[in-house]
């Protein structure tokens, strides 16, 4: 077993957004977290980067034009505390990958070839695989010696049954331009659906669930014995549940009427439904912590905002529960599902008729731990499991180079 303090065997994992760069440094069989760090509004004038190594945080403001400068500056801090990653002895780099199109079902340890492939279906994902992918450049130039894997947001999706992943458009158009959905957040579904088995003390394989991912981006699936049925997320992590900025399912009517009424461009309604609408939108806030005190606070705008929110979550769960047909149970993870008692109480009160009845005063209890929320009579167990997508990643990662 690798020693829990020494970087050797350890995988670095790596997540870039469209304006941010995750990281850990990690054991994936211990589970022992070395180092973590998040450089943020990455290419804006105001970026910083914080790095957390040996019980020690530290924040910097500093200039971080693109993804390769917010890499270079967190080897700089690794280095900085005697943590030399070129020479040090680690296993693999993981890289979440966002979209891996019609290709990619499985991790995949990263070659020219690969990273051709990934750019070539970079325009399902234009905000997010650039990064993904100037962050797999950059590491293979600093670190030329240690495998990086690619772990792909869609791939755990993949194996969605053709009636959930087709859209009802003309098949010719469709498979021209490979639109169907593809789901994502499947890192964390995998994982949580995982955990949920493993807290029921039951194979996976036996589970009937459905997992709500409600972060910043949100997201729902279910799932029959390990397998998905059905996701929220579509073509592109836009479709479903409302987010903190993103509108979720809308009439795509909306869009043509913005065009040609509205006059906005392409590029603007991209902009207006991925970054300017869903919670922030509606009430110009996307942090639940802040619409909570808004509402508490008598502010209209906030409370009509939630209740959209919580409208559209409900829609989701009972869709569903028909088509699982038999629930298990019903998962709540990311930071707002971990955090916010009252979205979880609120996702499902009145629900007794179907087996589910929430326990409030466990419903309150707080702490990054797998809990059950729900009362000894309901039917169907509601559970509160923390995400971690990073071990995850690492995990995979760890599993494609024990394969070479
Ligand atoms: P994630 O994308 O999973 O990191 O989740 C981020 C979101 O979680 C934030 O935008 C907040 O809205 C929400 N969040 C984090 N902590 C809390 C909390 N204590 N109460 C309510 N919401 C929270």
């Amino acid at each position: 077993m690798s020693d829990p303090k020494s970087a050797e065997g350890a995988v670095l994992a790596l997540n870039a957004g469209s304006s941010s760069l995750k990281y850990q440094l990690l054991h994936p069989d211990t589970e022992d977290v070395l180092a973590d760090g998040i450089a943020e509004r990455i290419g804006e004038h105001d970026s910083s980067i914080t790095h957390e190594q040996g019980g020690e945080s530290v924040t910097e403001v500093r200039a971080l034009p693109d993804h390769r400068a917010a890499v270079e500056s967190a080897m700089a801090f690794f280095a900085d505390r005697g943590t030399d990653l070129a020479t040090v002895g680690l296993r693999a780099v993981g890289h979440r990958v966002v979209h891996g199109g019609r290709i990619f079902h499985q991790p995949t340890l990263v070659t020219t070839e690969v990273i051709s492939e990934i750019r070539r279906i970079s325009t399902l994902a234009p905000l997010h695989n650039p990064a993904n992918l100037i962050g797999i450049e950059a590491v293979r130039a600093l670190l030329p010696e240690v495998p990086s894997v690619a772990v792909f947001d869609t791939a755990f999706f993949h194996s969605l049954p053709d009636a959930a992943a087709t859209y009802a458009i003309d098949r010719g158009v469709a498979s021209m331009h490979a639109i169907r959905r593809y789901g994502f957040h499947g890192t964390s579904h995998e994982f949580v659906s995982g955990q949920v088995a493993e807290f029921l003390g039951r194979p996976v394989g036996e589970v009937n669930q459905i997992v709500l991912h409600l972060g910043n981006g949100a997201s729902a699936s279910a799932i029959a014995g390990g397998r998905p049925v059905d996701t929220s997320m579509g073509m592109t992590p836009l479709e479903g549940l409302v987010m903190g900025t993103r509108s979720g399912d809308i009439d795509p009517g909306i869009v043509m009427h913005l065009n040609r009424v509205a006059k906005l461009g392409v590029d603007q309604i991209d902009t207006l439904l991925n970054k300017q609408s869903g919670l922030k939108g509606l009430c110009g806030e996307n942090d639940f912590r802040t619409i909570t005190e808004k509402i508490e606070a008598g502010d209209a705008g906030a409370r009509k905002a939630y209740d959209v929110y919580i409208h559209r979550l409900r829609r989701y769960i009972g869709a569903y529960m028909i088509e699982l047909g038999r629930v298990d149970a019903i998962t709540f993870t990311a930071g707002v599902g971990e955090n916010a008692a009252g979205v979880r109480a609120d996702a499902l009160a009145n629900l007794q008729n179907y087996g589910i009845v929430i326990d409030d005063e466990r419903n309150a209890l707080r702490g990054r731990y797998a809990r059950r929320i729900s009362a000894d009579e309901s039917t169907i167990d509601v559970l509160v499991v923390p995400t971690n997508e990073e071990l995850a990643i690492a995990r995979q990662s760890a599993e494609v180079v024990a394969q070479l």
